[in-house]
């Protein structure tokens, strides 16, 4: 068969078995965000062009190479969201979060846009955990969300990750080093790819942030932010640091560390994994002081940060901590000729309602057959009901588990079900983390 349609490039079918390894690790990534104060907030798959462009930046590659961008049936321009920041300010303000005074947390899980280049760990559609504390300037808030980002990638099991840290000054403080950046790039634009080059005049800060190997080659000896920051900034990336190392956090300064966004100020961190290869980064953030301001707000220091979903999952399966397997069922309901086959949607549907994960193969089929269907869906008990049983008002539970079975009235089956412990096999239990 030809197959005449095939899912879009850069985009992926979570099919059931990785389901539940999602399921697992968005379940992880709610505990820990509510465990931290953080709130749920859902904001629209789509929004309008411009609100990405003014907080975003025009220059930037995700605005101005990689958005969904088109036009409604209104004439209105539109994007796919390309992150998740700008959308959860915007929502911020319209609904009044501001006005409230005092600190908001927020957290997102969603998919994000991007017309990139797929390859390994890339892809055009991805999806994002992210969280955002609006409200407060103060360095503590810079390590609670440091340490919140930390205790996620740690609680879904990974270990072999780094913290990456920087600051990138602010409005007052950085104009000095974007010139030394600038006279620096200028000397060395040869090396510079065309899009460098072509980005050094409107910002040079971004050459820090490009991937081709020209460019990082020259950049290794560029000019670094701590040379040129302004007291106050300094003041601030110490204190981040001090609590840092307070509370055990490993990290590691890096000093050409930017994020590709325009509206970062001050803290700027990466995650980076060692078992990915080119796409290292699993997640990244910072502070953006400015946003909220040039989104129409008062002026209000924040931060955040967003993780990858695909990456933190390919992080677990390099580090073997995925869940093997996640199925639900319990109890497998088994027929192999007519009596059963009466009874059959009855015991099945009472199991279920009395809250027991329960299936059926719904065909007429060897008692092997479907023992090997209750066990590739790892349930741990198989009630069988078989004719000649049946017949004597009985019917089989099997423990698969422990490779014994008895006979049971059938109307005690309910009782006896609901009373066993029904947890699913071993070998599919989360083996790992906390
Ligand atoms: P960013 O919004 O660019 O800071 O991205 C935050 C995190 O999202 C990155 O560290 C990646 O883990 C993930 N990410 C961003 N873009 C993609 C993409 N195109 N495909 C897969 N993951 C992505």
């Amino acid at each position: 068969m030809a197959l005449r349609f095939r899912r879009p490039r850069g985009t992926e079918d979570i099919l059931p078995e990785r389901a539940g390894h999602w399921q697992f690790l968005e379940a992880r990534i709610r505990n820990v965000m509510s465990r931290f104060g953080y709130r749920e907030v859902r904001t629209p798959i789509l929004e309008e062009a411009e609100l990405f462009v003014r907080s975003v930046g025009e220059d930037t590659d995700i605005v101005s190479k990689e958005m969904y961008t088109f036009q409604d049936r209104g004439g209105r321009w539109m994007a796919l969201k390309p992150e998740g920041t700008a959308p959860v300010v915007r929502a911020y303000l319209e609904h009044g979060f501001h006005r409230q005074g005092g600190l908001v947390k927020l957290y997102y899980l969603s998919p994000i846009f991007r017309y990139e280049k797929p390859q390994a760990g890339r892809y055009r559609q991805s999806h994002q955990f992210g969280a955002e504390a609006i409200g407060s300037g103060e360095p503590a808030l810079d390590v609670e969300v440091i340490d919140l980002a930390m205790s996620i990638y740690r609680e879904v099991g990974l270990s072999n990750f780094a913290l990456l840290l920087n600051s990138v000054g602010c409005h007052k403080c950085r104009p000095a080093y974007r010139e030394a950046l600038l006279r620096f790039a200028r000397a060395g634009q040869d090396q510079l790819c065309e899009d460098c080059r072509r980005r050094m005049e409107v910002n040079p800060l971004r050459i820090l942030d490009c991937k081709e190997k020209g460019c990082r080659r020259t950049m290794v000896k560029a000019p670094v932010f701590s040379d040129y920051l302004c007291p106050d900034c300094r003041a601030h990336f110490e204190e981040v640091q001090g609590s840092l190392r307070d509370l055990g956090i490993p990290y590691r300064v890096e000093p050409r560390l930017v994020r590709g966004l325009d509206y970062y100020t001050r803290t700027a961190f990466e995650v980076v994994h060692g078992g990915l290869g080119a796409q290292n980064a699993i997640g990244g953030g910072g502070r953006y002081d400015g946003l909220v301001e040039e989104l129409g707000g008062p002026s209000t220091p924040a931060l955040g940060f967003a993780g990858g979903m695909e990456r933190t999952l390919m992080a677990l399966e390099a580090e073997g901590r995925l869940p093997e397997r996640d199925e639900q069922v319990e109890a497998f309901v088994a027929y192999t000729d007519d009596p059963g086959k009466e009874v059959f949607p009855k015991v099945l549907s009472q199991l279920r309602r009395a809250g027991v994960g329960a299936d059926g193969a719904y065909t007429v089929q060897s008692l092997k057959a479907q023992l090997r269907q209750a066990n590739r869906k790892g349930a741990r008990y198989v009630v069988i009901l078989g004719g000649e049983e049946l017949r004597r008002g009985k019917v089989v539970v099997r423990d698969m588990r422990r490779s014994e079975q008895e006979e049971v009235p059938l109307e005690e089956v309910l009782g006896f079900m609901s009373n066993k412990d029904r947890s699913v096999w071993g070998p599919q239990k989360y083996k790992g983390g906390r």
